[in-house]
């Protein structure tokens, strides 16, 4: 064996050897960062196509595309503490995975610091919830996710508005971008404790609306969950779920760009890369930039 020195020293050069799979503007540790970057590699309740258990690297691998300079919000996002922790375990039970997510935002939260979970399918949303009170939740999505329970099981990913509804009560979630419902989530009693905006009323009344909408609740905290479907496939055709008819990608970055200052957390989830031709990861790697990006600006818009 011989003296190598310590094993600390030895790691750190056998470290310039590997790619460690991070969002290239993670320079910081958890101690110091201020967003908090990790994957949720689930899709085990995905009912059409399977695969977004790959979406967090391939969201990471797109993101090296981007400068890690942002003229618009006039950041540099190389100053900006970001950590990327990587990937949560593997596993294909939904509720281990949600308690798992549950424990790892609560820590994120309750040091002071904002969670950016890259799904994986939106299931895993509801262990993030978990840890929210006195918190608005905009939810972008194509599908009202408001079943009691789907093919068996109650934290399916089309369940997700339901049981977020179950832990924040009425009048906490707004979901944007609806063009998909049953018969049983339309005609649902609950369904008044949500304010389901259809992709149609947005197109309607236009984004703006929608905006002055969301600010007319007032809340001093926002969670903001993306699940990819709601924007249009021809932005993010690589998504488990998809449905004509969506919201446009500068929709949705409008929102994120009218709210980052109050958003607390949030999620992309539902890209499945194997039906992706690259640019809904992409899309999902831009809207984390946009997210920081606004959030850190010093601009007035
Ligand atoms: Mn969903
Ligand atoms: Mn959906």
């Amino acid at each position: 064996m011989g003296n190598n020195g310590s094993q600390e020293n030895n790691a750190s050069e056998l470290k310039e050897f590997f790619s460690f799979r991070k969002i290239p503007d993670a320079l910081s540790e958890y101690p110091d960062a201020k967003y908090v970057i990790f994957g949720v590699p689930f899709d085990g309740t995905s009912s059409y196509r399977r695969g977004s258990r790959t979406a967090p690297d391939a969201i990471r691998f797109a993101y090296r595309n981007l400068e890690s300079y942002d003229v618009s919000y006039g950041v540099d996002f190389l100053e900006v503490p970001i950590a990327d922790l990587g990937d949560l375990d593997e596993s294909e039970d939904v509720s281990e995975v949600l308690d798992q997510v549950e424990h790892v935002t609560r820590r994120i939260l309750s040091d002071g610091k904002i969670p950016i979970l890259l799904g994986g399918e939106h299931s895993a949303t509801v262990g993030a919830v978990r840890n929210l009170k006195d918190t608005l939740m905009v939810i972008i999505d194509a599908h009202s996710d408001f079943r009691e329970s789907y093919m068996g099981n109650k934290y399916n990913h089309a369940c997700v508005t339901k049981r977020a509804l179950g832990i924040l009560g009425p009048d906490s979630i707004i979901s944007i971008g609806i063009r998909s419902t049953s018969k049983e989530e339309y005609e649902s009693p609950q369904k008044n404790q949500v304010r389901f905006i259809s992709a149609n009323e947005v197109r309607k009344s236009g984004i703006d609306s929608v905006i002055e909408e969301i600010r007319s609740r007032n809340a001093s905290r926002i969670y903001f969950s993306i699940d990819m479907d709601g924007i249009d496939p021809a932005y993010a055709p690589g998504v488990g779920t998809p449905e004509p008819y969506g919201l446009s990608d500068v929709q949705v970055r409008k929102i994120l760009n009218a709210f980052s200052k109050k958003i607390i957390g949030m999620d992309i989830v539902e890209i499945t890369p194997m039906y992706d031709n690259g640019n809904t990861a992409m899309l999902g790697a831009k809207l984390i930039q946009d997210f920081i990006g606004s959030k850190e600006s010093k601009k007035e818009d």
